[in-house]
């Protein structure tokens, strides 16, 4: 395994990979690495030779400072993670190599960005798109690999390619959970073993609307409706936002298309997002 850091060094692998008619998979973390990053690996393995996995705390997609302080850094425990799952290269670049003072790279925000996470979090997406692209840049890969647990990031960045035109095609994995349901989060360690029971409160909201939708339900304000209720019963979670939404637009529901169902709360002042896609 290779650590790499200079993006010298990183856009030198890449072009030697695709000399020698390799493909190159990436997946961009921002380390603190668990289960759902690990099965990000495994799948981007199989799907391309060369595995490049990035880690970087990326500061411009912190709408909150405290968060970015506070977020997990654990550079030498992610490092033997990546090794143990054989990854070829891990990509840690410096702030000052991606956000170079002179860069005046702008990317247009898609409009998918604006509502629930966009209006939560004020820039996110906007940082987001910026590392996402920066890094694309650099590692031209032929495939990426995202989590659908950040479903809108997801579509954000599906529309970002699109819009852009570039050469990178975005693979969606599934959200890998606890045993318990607890959709996995480099954010859960910041939970008490309280915080952490608490939590499930919104895998249950969830589960209780694809059980809602199996069961034939199709009235979404229902659905809505009934996540809501498992969310405000537990006076530990305070909800940001419950959202039923078109999983295509992230706008209004149709009846006859795809629906994501999402939300995001605060448990111990730590932010918890989960989400489904229900007729898919
Ligand atoms: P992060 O390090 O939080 O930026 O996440 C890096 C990638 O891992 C993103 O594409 C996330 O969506 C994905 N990811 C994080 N947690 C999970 C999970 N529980 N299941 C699936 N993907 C995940």
């Amino acid at each position: 395994m290779e650590v790499v850091r200079p993006v010298i060094h990183m856009s030198g692998l890449s072009m030697e990979a695709k000399a020698k008619g390799q493909s190159i998979t990436l997946v961009p973390t921002m380390g603190a690495l668990h289960e759902g990053h690990l099965s990000l690996f495994r799948e981007g393995r199989r799907l391309g030779d060369l595995l490049v996995a990035s880690i970087f705390v990326n500061p411009r997609q912190f709408n909150d400072p405290k968060d970015y302080e506070k977020y997990t850094r654990d550079l030498p425990g992610d490092l033997k993670k990546c090794e143990a799952e054989k990854v070829a290269v891990v990509f840690t670049p410096s702030e000052d190599e991606i956000y170079p003072p002179d860069d005046k790279t702008a990317v247009p925000l898609p409009a998918v960005a604006l509502p629930l996470e966009g209006t939560a979090r004020p820039g996110h997406f906007q940082g987001v798109i910026e590392v996402v692209s920066r890094l694309f840049r650099i590692v031209r890969p032929d495939k990426a690999l995202f989590g659908l647990k950040d479903y809108q990031q997801l579509r954000v960045i599906e529309e970002m390619v699109r819009g852009q035109g570039l050469n990178t095609q975005i693979i969606r994995h599934p959200i890998v959970r606890d045993k318990d349901g607890l959709a996995l989060s480099s954010r859960n360690a910041r939970l008490s073993p309280e915080g952490r029971r608490r939590a499930l409160s919104l895998s249950r909201s969830i589960a209780e609307a694809t059980r809602l939708f199996t069961r034939g339900e199709r009235n979404l304000q229902k659905i809505g409706e009934a996540v809501g209720e498992i969310l405000r019963a537990d006076p530990a979670v305070t909800v940001d936002y419950v959202a039923v939404v078109d999983a295509e637009t992230l706008g209004k529901p149709h009846p006859d298309r795809p629906v994501l169902v999402a939300v995001a709360a605060f448990v111990e002042g730590v932010r918890l997002i989960d989400n489904c896609v229900l007729g898919d």
